[in-house]
């Protein structure tokens, strides 16, 4: 807290003197020792131009007595008391920052190699955090479930064992999906195995468009297939492949009409691009 005028700052609970909350440093007596109610105001503090506080004699209250005669006595005419938010160590500022907020509260890890797959600008967040859950494999697929006791095939091939890397994409189903969408834009470079696709999506030499697009037909297409695979696991829907790969590229597009980033030229080249990854699939 900026202390200007006082009359906002409350003398107790906010950190006015640049040492804390006083009511951490003395406790609930500190209120009868210094002579200042639990509910004041910084300015009810002050009274003829000084401040107005106890404890000088006091052993325990003398040091912080003395801190408060150090700080300038209130001048009504600075304006109101300004709340300020750390943004940084030694970096205050008088406006709230979430992100700021959330860089410290955080714990702190190293980056994982895979954050770009997953998180990036243009990116469905619904899709990514998808992806993201299927990254750290948390899904509830057959292999996990059976911890429960449950048996689960695959519903889209009926393969014995369903798990995440036999969904993405061993299963063929969600293969020849995955491989008609990305296999042009990939450079032919497709691969049923799960690490595999993980790694070339993470590291690979394509042209920038290119990346970002696979990127989005990437997580598109594992939101749809474990919707698909939901709806058919719950009676609630049944497609054919072509029928999937079609909803995909239509969200894909969608996703490329709705970007608003950079020049025109750019968005349009992106949506050209795909249309010419998909055209003669
Ligand atoms: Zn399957």
């Amino acid at each position: 807290m900026q202390v200007n005028d006082g009359r906002t700052a409350f003398f107790w609970f906010d950190n006015w003197l640049q040492t804390g909350r006083l009511i951490d440093i003395t406790g609930a007596v500190g209120t009868c020792y210094l002579g200042i109610p639990r509910t004041a105001k910084v300015c009810d503090a002050v009274s003829q131009a000084q401040w107005n506080v106890r404890g000088h004699r006091s052993r325990h209250f003398r040091e912080l007595h003395a801190r408060i005669q150090r700080e300038p006595v209130l001048d009504v005419e600075q304006g109101h008391d300004v709340i300020l938010w750390k943004h940084s160590e030694d970096d205050y500022k008088p406006w709230f920052s979430s992100k700021q907020t959330w860089e410290q509260i955080r714990e702190h890890k190293t980056t994982v190699i895979w954050s770009k797959t997953v998180w990036f600008a243009q990116g469905v967040p619904r899709f990514s955090f998808m992806v993201w859950l299927v990254v750290k494999n948390r899904l509830a697929t057959g292999d996990r479930m059976r911890a429960w006791g449950l048996h689960q095939s695959c519903v889209l091939c009926g393969e014995r064992d369903e798990t995440r890397d036999h969904i993405f994409f061993a299963c063929p189903y969600s293969f020849t999906v995955w491989n008609n969408l990305a296999g042009r834009l990939s450079g032919y470079r497709t691969d049923p195995d799960w690490e595999i696709t993980l790694q070339f999506l993470t590291n690979n030499d394509l042209q920038y468009l290119d990346k970002i697009l696979l990127k989005l037909v990437f997580q598109t297409s594992i939101y749809h297939i474990w919707q698909e695979r939901n709806k058919r696991r719950h009676h609630t829907g049944y497609r054919s492949v072509d029928q999937l790969i079609r909803l995909i590229d239509k969200a894909v597009r969608n996703r490329i009409s709705s970007l608003r980033y950079g020049a025109d030229h750019k968005l349009g080249r992106m949506m050209q691009r795909w249309f010419e990854m998909t055209q003669t699939t």
